[in-house]
């Protein structure tokens, strides 16, 4: 009660007014300091703290889905700095391995979540547990952004609809609306160890992304992206002050969400569309289902829905001349053609792998100070013989 009071209290105060804690948080410069180089707020680039803060102001966690499980799933147990990161799309042994003996990366990005929380023990029994296992005893850390890189604004679909060049529109099938309450808590801490406290008690309770920027009396400020604001107050009681603002970023975002739909301005035949994806994705072969009574030379696209991954369910029910994506079930495509629409698929992480070398150029220009490396190891399990 103590704490909502003041709240209410820190509220009115703040009203109409610039928050100094916000202003802090969004003057992201760099200076030099006995050799070592730190953003103008103090905080060191090589902190994964940080280096999480930069990916997600890339793609934040809130756009990705709600079953979905992203963020850092994977954190060593003291400080390492993180000086190279390996990308890959799927986190498999062969790419440990590629990790352990050859790029010796602090942080690895796997696009694929490792965990969900169906995940119950580290007993090494299988090939999950023996990777979560490792990368811990090696202090290696592990992000993953899955939907959250689908859904963002120049992220994996975006990329999937490039196959078709400028001339066209492109939009999500769905757009992202969970931003829309998105509330940013900033809380002042006095120390270093409050605010840690506090940021591992909220990422193990909350579904929220928290950062925090060093003050330069060496109070911390954490920003807190929550939906319901209250839910964070009991965890940061020891707080000196506490402002809430409406989060902007994500609903702001209006070009995220699921899916996408490409609306080209000129026809192309099916079998246009089939070599552009060919030659954007870099393979030698897909599968693609023919609409009945059409020919593969000849029948004219205009609309192509888009799914990375597995468009299954996604797709369902979306109207279009040609769904684009990595895989469907042999029932979603016998449906889909029965409804009149053509079927291109890729292999499921065909769809997605691309992107990694985007997304490098996206986190190299966020963290110059960082070495990106994409996993020469990770491939598609499926191949064609
Ligand atoms: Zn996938």
């Amino acid at each position: 009660m103590q704490l909502l009071s003041s709240l209410r209290r820190v509220l009115i105060g703040f009203e109409g007014k610039s928050s100094p804690l916000v202003t802090a948080a969004i003057m992201p410069r760099r200076r030099k300091h006995g050799g070592k180089t730190f953003q103008a707020d103090g905080s060191d680039p090589f902190a994964l703290q940080n280096v999480v803060k930069k990916i997600e102001s890339f793609a934040p966690r809130e756009l990705a889905e709600p079953w979905d499980n992203v963020g850092l799933l994977v954190a060593p147990t003291t400080p390492v700095p993180i000086k190279r990161v390996l990308l890959t799309n799927d986190l498999s042994e062969v790419v440990l391995e590629e990790a352990v003996n050859d790029v010796s990366p602090q942080l690895i990005i796997s696009y694929h979540p490792l965990i969900f929380p169906s995940f119950k023990s580290l007993n090494s029994r299988n090939w999950k547990e023996r990777i979560v296992s490792t990368l811990a005893e090696r202090q290696i850390g592990l992000y993953c952004p899955h939907t959250a890189w689908d859904a963002v604004e120049g992220g994996v679909n975006d990329w999937l609809a490039g196959a078709f060049g400028p001339n066209a529109t492109v939009g999500p099938l769905k757009h992202h609306g969970g931003g829309a309450n998105l509330k940013a808590v900033y809380a002042l801490f006095r120390n270093a160890e409050e605010a840690d406290k506090a940021i591992a008690d909220l990422n193990s309770a909350l579904s929220c992304s928290v950062n925090s920027v060093v003050q330069r009396d060496g109070k911390i400020c954490l920003k807190i992206d929550i939906e319901n604001e209250y839910l964070c107050l009991p965890y940061i009681r020891p707080a000196l002050d506490v402002h809430i603002a409406n989060q902007q970023t994500v609903s702001a975002r209006e070009n995220a969400g699921v899916g996408r739909m490409v609306n080209l301005k000129e026809k192309i035949t099916l079998q246009q569309a089939v070599e552009l994806v060919k030659g954007h994705l870099g393979l030698q072969d897909v599968a693609v289902a023919v609409v009945p009574e059409e020919k593969y030379e000849e029948s004219l696209i205009q609309d192509i829905a888009i799914c990375a991954g597995s468009g299954g369910s996604v797709l369902k029910g979306v109207q279009a001349d040609l769904y684009f994506t990595g895989e469907m079930s042999h029932h979603e495509v016998l449906d889909a053609v029965h409804k009149g629409m053509h079927v291109i698929l890729t292999r499921h992480s065909n769809s997605e792998r691309g992107f990694l070398q985007i997304a490098k150029e996206h986190l190299k220009r966020l963290m110059p100070e960082i070495e990106f490396v994409v996993s020469s190891k990770d491939k598609d399990p499926l191949e064609t013989k």
